[in-house]
């Protein structure tokens, strides 16, 4: 009779355990786990935190008792295996209720101690409110902080699948939820393009977005938790998350000297056995070849270790197994609406492994756009550009993401090109796909560019082009071409370019594109067969672009970012939002259109509709969230509710006074109750009228926005100038400049700077509040700061060198905010 030993309880363990029973009903197999559970559900852990999962007895998959009963092993919890001696064949055993050590003799030993959440020497980490979650203790232990009564902010440290589930389920649980990621990117197992829409969707869900900017401390004061950024910024919270990755839990494999690899996991051969022939491992605790690089990689997922345990009990047993092939990574996860999938290789990780690739990415509808509820889909592949061969898939979208990656990593696996995609005939009805389905249509896209009919570009290549003079055509309609495009874009609709050649230069580099790429591809196929030679479409068009440009932007400028939600404005003259009768409400079904296609058919809609009346719209372009507020505000159409359900957007509208809906209601469009101040002088007796005024409009319940521009800019300076690096100009201003408030002079009688002193001290003697304390009231008070973004960019004075909740804005953002003012002054 042979003696089997497991380490490890759960995925790899477990399994192992069970189907070695299956296959040796004489063995003595023996499982040790440190913890109280085996088997437990560790992917569910997230969801028990958001109340998804009510009942925590439903985390456990199986209990020891009942594993024993059915598999006849003798399962050990509460048990840690401390060392191995495998010149003896034994391990040394504690068991942790009683700390009583034994030994077990063992004739195969199985490792599967899984991996460890990494938690780095952060100063202040060990802060009892700093949580890693890897066990049932660990969600037990979130959960009792949860539920104390004062528990109302989480930060999430880390943008990985661990981190997305939790920040999506505190938010579920109405906390107010920050996520930090050193990464520009969420999500690091797809590429930017994709993660934006994941970052796009998650802001627009309330939570605040820290990309590109790590953990730098974390302090308690006075009883307040506070994270600290490397950017400076300073994080209040009850808790944290931190979720910034694993490591192999191997300390056991290395005390006994089994070969690792160079993150400390453990080697092992296609049998899955370790540099010691009676010891085998599996699971997150072991490297493997990637079936694409060759290079050993950690795979911390459980469908691997549980694949890897059926393979290696078949091993022990028979004493041989099918050899392991290794794991393309195939992963996805839920964060709110939206599903996000990978398989295979990142673009990121085929150019850093000097892969030659090339991409193609679509944006398509769940299903046939005319049946209901068809949910957008974005659905990128890489490839190589000879062969064809899919080296990975990435897909994000509200509906049928799963069975697409599954489609898509079965051919990543089987080593698929694309045609083979192209080819692939999926069961087709208008419920559930589309005649040509999205993974045709990459499929499409992609023979296209590999035999010579398309050249596609990306979003990243733009200011490369832009620097050859590419001329960049925008073959979309007026309409949608007017709600945005790509800065210096030319317009000329598809359906014109036959007749407007002679407008399309052809002695320069052209960037077509549309909303998605299909009518570019269009125009770029006509430009072609009329003697254009260097055309390019651009892929996912305007929306991967924008999606791109909007998160770029919100990682430079963190704090403009953070989009206030959605609060319905009031509509009766109690305040109260006036509520539209059923009876009374239009309906437009706007579900399967991309943008414009949702606001044009409101505004059409709406032109034939009285003031007073109300309009409900459905829509499933993500982008129609933001389009219908920033629209009812500049048409003066009160946005009376939004909400998004299972990726459907249900917005309802009050028509208001404006004539002419769609142009910028030249009378303000609700009540004009909040005062705005443009302040461009840095003369410290103006800027002290300025927060009078403002402090003053604030104590009567006005809504204050100040706007810092030219010299005025300075106010808001910080000395934090140490790490910022300027350009010759930007050195000229900051020598010249004052440098914050407490260094302005005044406009008059200044003295060569005696004259302040003498203001301050006066004031004091007055009773007067200095500028900087008028300032801090200015705050507690709601006074919105708008630093102006062209006078930044002229002086040279970046973000990091502004104060802390100071928004950066434009014209239109001051536009915005007076015209919602009944006061304008400029200081
Ligand atoms: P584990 O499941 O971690 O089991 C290892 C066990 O070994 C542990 O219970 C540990 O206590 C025990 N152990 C370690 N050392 C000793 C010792 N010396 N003596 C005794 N016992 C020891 N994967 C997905 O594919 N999809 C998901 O959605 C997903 N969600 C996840 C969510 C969370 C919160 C977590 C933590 C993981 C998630 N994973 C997910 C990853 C997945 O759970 C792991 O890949 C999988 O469990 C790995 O199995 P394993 O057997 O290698 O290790």
């Amino acid at each position: 009779m042979k003696t089997y030993v497991i380490v490890g309880g759960v995925a790899g363990g477990a399994g192992t355990a069970a189907r070695l029973r299956r296959l040796d009903e004489e063995a003595r197999i023996i499982l040790f786990e440190r913890g109280e559970h085996i088997s437990y559900a560790n992917c569910g852990l997230p969801y028990y935190a958001g109340n998804k999962i009510t009942e925590r007895s439903r985390l456990f998959v199986v209990t020891a008792e009942r594993f024993t009963e059915v598999f006849n092993v003798e399962v050990k919890t509460r048990h840690e295996v401390q060392s191995i001696h495998k010149e003896e064949q034994y391990v040394s055993v504690v068991d942790l209720q009683t700390n009583e050590t034994f030994t077990q003799y063992y004739d195969t030993l199985v490792l599967s101690p899984g991996a460890a959440p990494v938690r780095p020497r952060i100063p202040g980490i060990d802060d009892p409110a700093i949580f890693s979650l890897r066990s049932v203790s660990d969600i037990d232990a979130i959960v009792q902080k949860l539920e104390e009564s004062r528990v109302t902010r989480a930060v999430v440290v880390g943008g990985g699948f661990i981190g997305l589930e939790m920040a999506e389920n505190l938010k579920e649980r109405q906390m107010r939820v920050t996520l930090v990621e050193a990464l520009d990117q969420v999500m690091n197992v797809i590429d930017y393009d994709m993660a934006a829409i994941v970052q796009q969707h998650m802001r627009d869900k309330g939570i605040e977005l820290f990309l590109k900017d790590g953990v730098k401390s974390f302090e308690r004061e006075k009883g307040e938790l506070k994270v600290t950024l490397a950017s400076g910024t300073v994080i209040e919270t009850d808790m944290v998350i931190l979720s910034i990755g694993v490591r192999p839990d191997t300390k056991i494999a290395h005390d006994a000297g089994l070969a690792l690899g160079r993150n400390g996991a453990i080697s092992v051969d296609a049998q899955f056995t370790t540099s010691d022939p009676h010891i085998k491992a599996v699971g997150d605790a072991i490297e493997y070849p990637s079936p694409f690089t060759k290079e050993p990689v950690t795979v911390p997922l459980a469908g691997p270790a549980n694949k890897q345990a059926r393979l290696v009990a078949e091993s022990i047993v028979q004493g041989t197994c099918r050899p392991y092939s290794g794991t393309i990574a195939t992963s996805i996860a839920k964060i709110f609406d939206l599903t996000a999938a990978s398989t295979g290789m990142t673009g990121k990780q085929l150019a850093m492994h000097e892969i030659p690739y090339a991409e193609v990415l679509t944006h398509a509808g769940s299903h046939a756009g005319y049946y209901p509820n068809s949910l957008q889909l974005a659905v990128k592949i890489l490839f190589d550009p000879t062969s064809g061969r899919i080296y990975g898939g990435q897909a994000v979208g509200y509906a049928g993401v799963d069975k697409r990656i599954d489609v898509l990593g079965a051919y990543v696996k089987k080593e698929g090109t694309i045609r083979d995609l192209a080819d692939f005939e999926q069961a087709y009805a208008p419920p559930y796909s589309s005649a040509k389905d999205p993974l045709n249509m990459v499929g499409f896209i992609a023979e296209n560019v590999v035999d010579g009919y398309s050249r596609v570009t990306t979003w990243d290549q733009l200011p490369a082009l832009r620097e050859q003079k590419a001329l960049f055509l925008d073959v979309r309609t007026p309409e949608e071409f007017d709600l945005g495009s790509l800065p210096h874009a030319v317009n000329i609709p598809h359906t014109e370019i036959r007749s407007r050649l002679a407008e399309i230069p052809n002695d320069r580099p052209i960037v077509v594109f549309c909303a998605m790429g299909v009518r570019g591809y269009l125009a770029e196929r006509i430009l072609a067969q009329h003697g254009y030679t260097d055309i390019r479409n651009l892929m996912g068009g305007y929306k991967t672009w924008q999606a791109v440009t909007n998160e770029l932007d919100a990682v430079e400028h963190p704090k403009n970012a953070h989009i206030a939600l959605f609060t319905p404005s009031p509509g009766e003259e109690d305040g109260s939002p006036r509520a539209p009768q059923s009876d009374s409400i239009k309906l437009v079904d706007a579900c399967g259109l991309q943008c414009p296609g949702p606001i044009l058919t409101m505004k059409k809609t709406m032109d034939s509709m009285s003031q007073g009346d109300f309009l409900r719209v459905l829509a499933t372009d993500p982008g129609f969230n933001r389009d219908v507020q920033s629209w009812s505000k500049l048409t003066g159409n009160r946005l009376v509710s939004l909400e998004t359900k299972d990726g459907t957007i249900e917005a309802v509208l009050e028509k208001g006074p404006g004539s002419a809906v769609g142009k910028v209601s030249s009378s303000a469009p609700a009540a004009q109750n909040g005062a705005s101040i443009i302040v461009f002088s840095n003369d410290m007796d103006r800027v002290l009228a300025a927060f009078v005024l403002a402090n003053g409009a604030a104590a009567t319940g006005r809504n204050v926005t100040m706007f810092f521009t030219f010299w005025g800019l300075t106010v808001l300076r910080t000395k934090r100038t140490g790490r910022v690096k300027k350009d010759f100009m930007g050195r000229m201003f900051n020598m010249m400049l004052p440098k914050g408030m407490d260094d302005l002079a005044l406009s008059q009688i200044n003295f060569g700077g005696i004259g302040p002193k003498l203001m301050k001290k006066r004031m004091k003697q007055k009773h007067v509040d200095q500028l900087r304390s008028m300032y801090t009231q200015a705050r507690m008070a709601g006074v919105r700061m708008v630093a102006c973004q062209m006078s930044m960019d002229i002086m040279g004075i970046p973000e990091a060198e502004l104060l802390d909740g100071v928004e950066i804005g434009g014209v239109a953002t001051y536009m915005e905010a007076a015209s919602e003012s009944g006061v304008n002054l400029f200081i």
